[in-house]
């Protein structure tokens, strides 16, 4: 059960629904946002939820049985929209390109993706600067000071930054220089990173786990807003399966299927989902005629020199001409 409180409640008529809410046999979970304010009714008893809704100080209420529940459809059915700035939303109505490198390299490769960026009118840049790696001793990213750079080169040609966050510790650091928190794949049931990005207030990109089911991906979101968060949204970026053609599937069923079940915005991952660069654009556009909300991928000046992930990563001419046939699937998508 949801309750929606009105804003700038009173504390007297919170505690108040607080005790009526503990009557019924429910534990309520207070949960302020950016948004609004809620309690979160815990419980299995059947009652008439009325007796709660006329209670003085609450604006909304719905019943909502699914584990995860603020982010449910069933109680807000208008899709949520992420306004990072500068006229930059993702969510309904929009679609989204995220692109850039795996890793963060150089300050000569970000220039070189930006104004590739900049050139096709993408407002978004993605590019790890803390890279999860399968060995330790693998690239593992240009760290904070790799982050500084991207963030004075993109600020100045207007594009929003994507990156990375894989430890609680770093979110603070990281805090000025990031428009989008990114959760990885590995972290994606990191429950106390959930926790702090809750509390962050900055917009989330939170991936499936590599073998994460869609109620396990509903549940780790549901932490970040149960937080304080509301700003998430979800990202499919391929599972694991006894398939070795190609790097993950894809599982575009999880696009309609999440978004039936949840009002965020839905992002698609071909790069990582598939892992090979020929395919990259097949398995966008079929994201966008899945009704997926935005698609982020990895570009490289030079894949083939990409310090991590070159073999999913497409070249500049190949990015473009991705981009241009994205934006016609959308517009034949909303012409349906
Ligand atoms: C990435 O975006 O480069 C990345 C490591 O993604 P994932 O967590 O999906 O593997
Ligand atoms: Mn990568």
């Amino acid at each position: 059960m949801i309750i929606q409180l009105q804003q700038g409640i009173p504390a007297d008529l919170k505690e108040n629904i607080l005790q009526q809410i503990k009557a019924v046999g429910f534990k309520g979970n207070e949960v302020l946002t950016q948004e609004g304010h809620y309690i979160v009714g815990i419980g299995k008893k059947d009652f008439d939820i009325r007796t709660l809704g006329q209670l003085p100080g609450v604006a909304d209420i719905h019943r909502v049985s699914d584990e995860y529940k603020l982010i449910s459809r069933k109680w807000k059915v208008e899709p949520t929209r992420i306004d990072l700035g500068d006229g930059v939303v993702i969510g309904e109505g929009q679609f989204s390109i995220m692109a850039g490198p795996c890793s963060i390299e150089s300050e000569k490769q970000i220039e070189l993706v930006v104004q590739h960026l900049v050139e096709n009118n993408v407002k978004i840049m993605r590019g790890g600067v803390f890279k999860p790696r399968s060995s330790p001793y693998a690239f593992r990213g240009l760290g904070l000071e790799g982050l500084q750079m991207f963030h004075s080169i993109c600020r100045a040609n207007g594009i929003k930054i994507i990156t990375e966050v894989m430890q609680v510790s770093q979110i603070d650091d990281m805090m000025d220089y990031v428009d989008v928190f990114q959760v990885g794949a590995r972290n994606s049931q990191n429950f106390n990173l959930l926790d702090s990005l809750g509390e962050a207030q900055k917009p989330v990109l939170l991936k499936r786990g590599i073998s994460g089911t869609l109620e396990e991906l509903l549940q780790a979101a549901e932490y970040i807003f149960s937080n304080g968060n509301e700003k998430i949204m979800l990202c499919e970026r391929g599972i694991r399966s006894y398939e070795n053609a190609y790097r993950n599937v894809l599982d575009l069923n999880a696009v309609p299927v999440l978004k039936a079940k949840t009002h965020l915005p839905v992002i698609v991952d071909p790069s990582h989902g598939i892992g090979l660069r020929d395919y990259v654009e097949e398995m966008s556009l079929a994201a966008v005629m899945a009704g997926a909300d935005g698609v982020i991928y990895e570009t490289h000046q030079k894949p083939e020199e990409a310090f991590s992930d070159g073999q999913q990563t497409v070249n500049f001419k190949e990015s473009e001409r991705l981009i241009r046939r994205m934006r016609q699937a959308y517009a034949l998508r909303e012409s349906f």
